[in-house]
């Protein structure tokens, strides 16, 4: 393939990137998506479930020939000490809403779709620098090749070498950083239904709460596949290493759970990911745009983890389509200036679909409060106790129970100021 002649290179081929590739090719422009794993989605690592309503954006009906693997029909919450667990599960009637996918599979397919539209893909090239001229973006560079564009889009995830070439980011802290780990262990499609109560093409999408994570700020997940379980667990980075433990054995605590242990029995292991997950939202860029390039996805911040549900493919392909439609706008003026890339992030602002990402932003320091994952699902866990346990013995009226259980570990006001803060972040 002839690396002259593109008008814009798109760098990563996961969602954002091929949502924006796709985007600008449908309109005829000249474009190449540059992906440094074999194949997209070779390399991606994520819990498992997909919002439907970007990719119907992008593909209108098409997106129904996704490689999907279980529409979620349940959702549920669950609170765990280490030997009992009370959970709330929800049944939508929309199970179109939301989907389980593998990313392998996922990526390649929504790559596909770009290059049908037109755009060129080349993988196994990793993009190593910018070519940066009068301080504007004027291609990239990958190994020996020199490629001149117009314009760049980087989706280059979350570790986002160009951004930080293009002096948009410096580099990421631990505080603002998750990392996430994942299990895919295998079960007959019969057995999930029968084990979680679904019917055919029906799936869950579970997160857990306390003792999997050990007191640490995050959360377990579980999202089941047509014939697999994922099993995962994202937990801060910081608190990590500050804590000193190993984040493995987080895991291997969540898996011998005995609630996980039984969902999961005689199921088989066939793959174990890891990954870095942003946390710091849109703010972790100075701004998505220079000029001459534009920062989409995880690159960008572009994603919302609020402990219930997990936004980052939805917004990465959203992302990736406003990207594409300011590169749109910029080329009828020939101006891919920073002035006139800066349409971009207004855009982004105005986007009811990601706009979640500026409501919520007091999130993660709301989530950075320890007591959400130790002393509040415990107590959650001990009030179910109190509640359903009958042994004969006398039982203590429930708020005495909970104060007792409180006692030493959590003040009535800091309760309160913690519910208050709640109620205010979301
Ligand atoms: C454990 C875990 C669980 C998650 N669970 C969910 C979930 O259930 N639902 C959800 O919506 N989101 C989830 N996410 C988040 C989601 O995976 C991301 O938000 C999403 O993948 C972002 O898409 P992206 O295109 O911006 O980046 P990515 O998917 O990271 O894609 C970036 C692409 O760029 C390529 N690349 C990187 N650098 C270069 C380079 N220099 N040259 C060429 N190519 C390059 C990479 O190989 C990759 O293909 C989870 C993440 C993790 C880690």
């Amino acid at each position: 393939m002839s690396l002259e002649g593109f008008e814009v290179a798109v760098v990563g081929a996961g969602p954002a990137g091929s949502a924006a590739a796709l985007t600008l090719a449908k309109q005829g422009v000249q474009v190449l998506l540059v992906e440094r794993g074999s194949f997209p989605g070779s390399k991606n690592v994520f819990g498992g479930r997909i919002y439907s309503y970007a990719l119907k954006r992008l593909l209108g009906e098409h997106w129904k020939e996704a490689p999907i693997e279980r529409f979620i029909r349940k959702e549920g919450i669950t609170f765990m000490k280490p030997d009992s667990a009370f959970g709330i599960e929800y049944e939508t009637t929309d199970p179109s809403l939301s989907f389980t996918a593998i990313r392998a599979k996922f990526d390649k397919w929504l790559a596909d779709q770009a290059e049908k539209a037109g755009a060129s893909l080349i993988s196994d090239a990793r993009v190593d620098d910018l070519i940066i001229d009068s301080g504007r973006v004027r291609g990239i560079i990958a190994g020996q090749d020199k490629i001149p564009t117009d314009a760049v889009i980087a989706c280059d995830g979350t570790t986002t070498g160009l951004a930080r070439k293009a002096g948009l980011v410096e580099m990421l802290e631990p505080r603002t950083i998750s990392m996430g780990m994942k299990d895919v262990v295998e079960l007959p499609a019969d057995t999930i239904e029968e084990r979680f109560g679904l019917e055919p093409g029906e799936g869950t999408a579970n997160v857990f709460v306390g003792s999997p994570t050990d007191g640490i700020r995050g959360g377990g997940f579980l999202y089941t596949n047509k014939e697999s379980v994922a099993l995962g667990l994202v937990v801060g980075a910081e608190d990590v290493s500050s804590r000193k433990i190993s984040a493995p054995s987080l895991m291997e605590k969540m898996r011998n759970h005995p609630k996980i242990r039984r969902l999961l029995k005689n199921g088989k292991t066939v793959e174990y990911d890891a990954h870095m997950i942003p946390e710091a939202g849109p703010g972790m860029l100075t701004h998505p745009y220079t000029g001459g390039m534009l920062v989409a996805g995880d690159a960008a911040g572009h994603l919302l983890n609020n402990g219930y549900t997990f936004r980052g493919v939805d917004m990465a392909i959203t992302a990736g389509i406003i990207a594409a439609e300011t590169i749109l706008e910029a080329r009828k003026e020939k101006d891919y200036s920073a002035s006139s890339l800066q349409a971009y992030e207004t855009r982004l602002r105005r986007e009811p679909s990601l706009s979640d990402m500026y409501r919520f932003k007091r999130v993660p320091k709301y989530l950075r409060n320890s007591r959400l994952y130790g002393v509040y699902p415990e107590l959650v866990c001990a009030a179910a106790e109190a509640v359903y346990r009958v042994d004969g013995t006398s039982k203590k009226k429930i708020f005495k129970e909970l104060r007792g259980q409180t006692k030493g570990r959590v003040s009535t006001l800091t309760l309160i100021r913690d519910l208050l803060g709640g109620m205010r972040t979301f």
